[in-house]
């Protein structure tokens, strides 16, 4: 699967529940999955490869090695801690760019496998919270950059715009998130 850039306008809108059930969905996540370790990230929602559906892998082994692979249909937050903290990210839909933004310091989830059983992630905290948030909002059309203040939005989109200029060759990215 191709990784989706930005501002292709698939990345802005909210993506479609899956319907429980959907078979096609197993292998898609596979797909993904797949793509996810080929660009060597750590996250990765469905709109990023052209698919405007609630699903998401996550994998942070290579961070953390009692992590797991996640892999999540129609994720929702059913917690966010108030303790907001500071995470570095980057994006495989916005290469090259690294920011900082503020993230709940703890999350927790509930979402389908792939065998549409229902599972939950209590509490989650550190790297996994902030990649949940982050592939969570890829779902809902929002970017981590949105957390970005106004002026610091925009030159980072500066930034960005310039560095593809310079790195028009292609070629992924390995941003972590
Ligand atoms: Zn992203």
């Amino acid at each position: 699967m191709e990784i989706i850039k930005y501002p292709h306008s698939i990345l802005l809108k909210k993506c479609e529940k899956v319907a429980v059930g959907d078979e096609k969905c197993a292998r898609l996540l596979d797909k993904m999955l797949v793509t996810l370790h080929r660009v060597a990230g750590a996250g990765l929602a469905a709109p990023q490869v052209g698919i405007a559906k609630r699903m998401v892998v996550i994998d942070l082994r290579e961070i953390d090695e009692a992590q797991k692979i996640y892999k999540m249909i129609n994720p929702i937050f059913t917690w966010k801690s108030n303790v907001s903290v500071e995470s570095e990210e980057g994006c495989l839909s916005i290469p090259f760019l690294r920011e900082i933004i503020q993230r709940h310091e703890s999350v927790s989830v509930e979402y389908l496998d792939e065998n549409f059983q229902k599972c939950t992630i209590e509490k989650a905290t550190g790297f996994l919270a902030y990649c949940l948030q982050h592939e969570l909002d890829h779902l809902d059309g929002k970017l981590y950059i949105d957390l970005l203040s106004k002026v610091k939005r925009a030159s980072a989109l500066r930034k960005y715009k310039k560095l593809l200029e310079e790195q028009s060759k292609t070629g992924e990215n390995n941003a972590p998130l």
